[in-house]
């Protein structure tokens, strides 16, 4: 992103936090818009003074800088499989770096930009706060938002378009352009508070980051599909705006809120809508699709409401999520300490497919198996309490004997219930 549009985004986003976040921040806003959002930039500027100004706010994991940071692995998850015993398992285990840097990352400048508005030194926190604004405005905005969480790399594009001799045609060229000045309008939206407390706000960003970056990706392709028709991407950059705006103000929001320890009663959460750091990619029946929210396929690939049986008889539900089941499945969530108080869900087969197998499901809270049953046309659901979730929260999925192919597991309502 170019330096003078991370100065609009910044500046946007200072608009619609509440005049009370608005004041703390006023002596030094100006720097905050015009300088310390370009400081991991200005980190390259050995020749003058950027590099020095810049370098005390710098922060890195595995001497990678906290900028543009590592991809997350996904291809270990569908790609290699073999046999042991008649079973099926997963070939490759791979740690998932995107998450890895951005909790290093997102705990080191929210802590210090909090620590920094406690101490009254307004300047060293809001060059913090500029730092992670600018890795989340990179990463969430145009060409950079192929990569990241379950990204390519940026010349994805340029492999799969012709462009001809004109090198102005090329995808990553289009996408490197400044965005049209008309598109650049303020959003309505009242900024989220994504945590009382750093460890739940580092987790919350993290889902809001890969929602906002996934959501770029998407809006990139059409932009260069629609430059070839010639059509105007004016409305889509408006929106890849708003998105990166609205995270940037849901950022500086928090760290506000948090440094001046304005506790709020923060609605439950639900699992669906938050990002786990390890998930399969396609499974058994859904094949390609490999997970669905709020919906369900059914036998004819339809999209269909989420349905159990609960005590004979069939109960819809409106939130919650779908996977086709294959003879392993794993999905792991890094929740913070302290948080919250339960986890409740329904769990089990999805109605139309009670006559296809059978699956074994568990639930693991911080390394303890806190449930574990046998899912069957006998014992279609079940539904889930577990006190105190934390750390690791992970629900592993196997086959009994052989689950079948069309197996499609299925969980109601999933959510985790704040701490009072
Ligand atoms: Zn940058």
């Amino acid at each position: 992103m170019l330096a003078k549009e991370h100065n609009s985004v910044t500046k946007y986003a200072v608009n619609i936090l509440d005049k009370w976040k608005q004041e703390i921040i006023a002596p030094e806003v100006n720097n905050l818009i015009n300088e310390y959002c370009t400081y991991p930039d200005s980190y390259f500027d050995v020749n003058n003074g950027g590099h020095k100004k810049a370098s005390r706010y710098y922060f890195e994991t595995d001497g990678i800088q906290f900028h543009y940071i590592p991809d997350t692995q996904i291809i270990d998850k569908y790609r290699y499989w073999n046999v042991n015993d008649g079973k099926l398992f997963a070939g490759g285990e791979s740690e998932n770096l995107n998450w890895k840097h951005a909790k290093n990352g997102f705990t080191y400048y929210l802590s210090r930009a909090v620590e920094f508005i406690k101490k009254n030194k307004l300047k060293d926190a809001l060059a913090y706060t500029g730092c992670l604004l600018h890795m989340l405005q990179d990463s969430c905005f145009g060409l950079h938002s192929l990569e990241g969480p379950y990204g390519t790399d940026l010349f994805v594009l340029d492999r799969l378009f012709e462009y001809g001799d004109d090198i102005s045609e090329l995808p990553s060229n289009i996408l490197v352009q400044e965005m049209p000045e008309s598109a650049v309008i303020c959003p309505e939206y009242v900024p989220l508070l994504l945590g009382n407390t750093i460890e739940e706000a580092v987790f919350m960003l993290y889902s809001r980051y890969v929602e906002c970056c996934l959501k770029s990706r998407k809006i990139s392709f059409k932009i260069v599909l629609n430059h070839y028709e010639r059509k105007s991407n004016k409305d889509l950059y408006t929106e890849m705006f708003h998105g990166i705006v609205e995270l940037s103000a849901d950022v500086i929001n928090t760290i506000l809120h948090i440094a001046h320890d304005k506790k709020e009663h923060l609605s439950n959460v639900l699992l669906s809508e938050l990002e786990p750091i390890d998930r399969p990619w396609g499974l058994g029946f859904y094949r390609f699709v490999t997970l669905l929210k709020n919906k369900a396929l059914n036998y004819e690939k339809k999209l269909v409401p989420l349905k159990l049986i609960v005590k004979n008889s069939e109960m819809k539900f409106k939130k919650g999520m779908s996977f086709g089941s294959h003879s392993e499945f794993k999905f792991i969530y890094d929740l913070p300490e302290n948080t919250y108080e339960k986890f409740t869900c329904y769990i089990g087969i999805q109605t139309e497919f009670l006559n296809e197998g059978n699956v074994r499901i568990k639930f693991i809270n911080n390394g303890n198996i806190v449930f574990d049953e046998i899912f069957n046309k006998e014992n279609p659901s079940s539904k889930v309490l577990i006190n105190n979730p934390k750390k690791y929260f992970e629900i592993i999925g196997s086959s009994p004997e052989n689950t079948r192919l069309k197996t499609v597991i299925t969980l109601g309502n999933p959510q985790f219930i704040h701490l009072e």
